[in-house]
């Protein structure tokens, strides 16, 4: 790394932030090379941000909701004003091309959306009479200062899936974005400026684990929202719950799209083709597995295959149809598993390390794979792989290919292809995933449904954005209350009773 490359700093208090000079490097994936540094932040950068957001919830949690609503407007119009711009350091730091960054941004925003209406949301509930002269309500108050850590496949979305709604609120936000794509965190920051946030509402510390485990025990961090792989997740659940904290921690997936013999096959080679390989196969709602009933998946594999023949890899900002992957480690790691299939028994179709690539020698290239006949014994069927290797596996029938489903360890995203309602009514029902789509390969749901899965892909009990992001971000508090009354008085030692 040279010095003169451009650094990125923490956003801490309304300003850039240089903390410690602790450095990693930024690639930018479709040239192969460093493009910039990120500071990785120390445990006193942790604090001092994590004090300018304690300051800042004194006065943002008693600003009005008319008030907080009119900044989270302001934040909606620049952001949709603005996709374009956002996009491009998207594609310049993660890959991805740059309708799929501009996608992400629009469902981003989304939860920004949703989170104007806060005037609705934070609604407490009122029983008037609950005894006679007594009345019960609830009200909804902010946590206080709250910790996001996201992960590199969505530096965009992800992140905003919390902090609309934790700031709408009344909380104050520390960000710890990916330290592989920092920058749309620090350009949201100065957005967020501009649409009239109070300084050290939103506050960012770029960085890796140190940055991490410091918010995990701070005293004044009050929850911790994360998303990332699974062994982090698991990890960063157990130590912040043991430190007292609110943590929702969602983790890697493996999804699976069943395919029985009466669906629509060039809706399911589109739909697999789309989710398989769109983003380069890193997201965690990709479909990794089709799982196919025997008589269909020749006739299915042939249409994967022509489809997959016309996409176009190469530099995303070449209006390519699938981009690089995020690092040369991890495009290494996800070759290998082309290697491991065949030496586990499986047939590769398609091999995408033989592809042509518009874009730099040295960028992070795989191209499309498609593997048939996947035993679900081998690491790739069981492996979390995060790229664009595409999986089939043979099943004889629905109930073969549920119990697959439901024999996995993780349980984030499936989806069922068939034109029979009842079979998708029944998949709904016995399906153990958190989220299912019926002839919808991606269901990630909008933002007034929460998003979250099942088993080894969410730690805690509360989901992404809807109702449970307002949940998560408030603690509720009931009153009871009586006005003075001249029916009422007297000594009664008993427990109080409702009359
Ligand atoms: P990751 O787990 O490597 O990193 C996530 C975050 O944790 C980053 O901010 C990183 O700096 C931090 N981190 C990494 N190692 C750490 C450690 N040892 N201790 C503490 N913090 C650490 O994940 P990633 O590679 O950035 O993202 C890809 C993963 O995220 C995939 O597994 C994917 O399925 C998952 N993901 C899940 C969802 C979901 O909604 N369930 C959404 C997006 C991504």
């Amino acid at each position: 790394m040279t010095s003169d490359l451009p650094v990125i700093d923490h956003w801490i208090a309304g300003a850039p932030s240089a903390g410690g000079d602790r450095l990693g490097p930024v690639f930018d994936p479709a040239l192969g090379e460093v493009a910039k540094q990120v500071r990785l932040g120390t445990t006193a950068d942790v604090d001092a941000a994590v004090a300018a957001a304690k300051e800042a919830f004194a006065s943002w949690s008693q600003t009005s909701i008319a008030k907080r609503t009119q900044v989270l407007f302001a934040f909606r119009e620049l952001l949709n004003a603005r996709v374009g711009e956002l996009a491009e350091i998207v594609t310049s730091e993660h890959g991805k091309v740059l309708s799929d960054a501009a996608g992400e941004i629009a469902r981003g925003l989304e939860v920004v959306e949703f989170a104007c209406g806060i005037a609705q949301l934070q609604k407490g509930a009122y029983s008037e009479q609950a005894s006679t002269g007594v009345d019960v309500y609830s009200l909804r108050q902010p946590l206080g200062v709250v910790g996001i850590i996201s992960p590199f496949n969505f530096p965009v979305m992800v992140p905003m899936w919390f902090f609309p709604i934790a700031i709408a609120l009344g909380n104050t936000v520390v960000v710890k974005p990916s330290e592989k794509d920092p920058s749309a965190s620090l350009w949201l920051a100065r957005l967020w400026q501009e649409a009239g946030l109070p300084d050290g509402v939103f506050n960012v510390v770029n960085g890796d684990k140190e940055a991490v485990d410091a918010l995990l025990v701070h005293p004044d961090v009050s929850s911790i929202s994360f998303v990332g792989s699974t062994p982090i997740a698991q990890y960063v659940y157990e130590t912040g719950t043991r430190a007292g904290k609110r943590v929702q921690a969602l983790g890697g997936a493996k999804n699976h799209m069943l395919v029985l013999p009466d669906a629509d096959l060039d809706l399911v080679a589109d739909s697999a083709v789309n989710a398989g390989f769109g983003s380069a196969g890193e997201r965690c709602m990709a479909i990794s597995v089709v799982v196919a009933v025997d008589s269909v998946a020749d006739a299915l594999v042939e249409k994967v295959t022509e489809r997959m023949a016309t996409l176009r890899i190469g530099d995303g900002r070449r209006g390519c149809d699938m981009g690089p992957l995020i690092t040369r480690e991890h495009r290494d790691k996800v070759a290998a598993y082309v290697d491991q299939a065949s030496a586990d028994g499986a047939t590769v179709v398609v091999d995408g390390r033989k592809g042509e690539f518009d874009g730099a020698a040295d960028g992070f290239w795989l191209g499309p794979t498609l593997v048939d006949r996947v035993p679900t014994s081998s690491a790739v069927y069981t492996d979390e792989i995060f790229g664009p290797v595409l999986s089939i596996v043979r099943v004889a029938g629905y109930e073969e290919g549920l119990a697959l489903i439901n024999s996995g360890a993780f349980g984030n995203g499936t989806a069922i292809f068939t034109n029979d309602g009842g079979a998708a009514r029944r998949f709904q029902h016995e399906v153990e995933v958190g989220m299912v789509g019926i002839n919808v390969p991606i269901p990630v749901p909008v933002a007034y449904h929460s998003f979250g899965g099942w088993k080894q892909s969410l730690f805690g009990d509360t989901k992404a954005y809807g109702t449970h992001g307002v949940d998560f971000f408030t603690r509720e508090k009931a009153v009871t209350a009586r006005w003075l009354d001249p029916s009422h008085g007297g000594i009664n030692l008993g427990f109080p009773q409702n009359s």
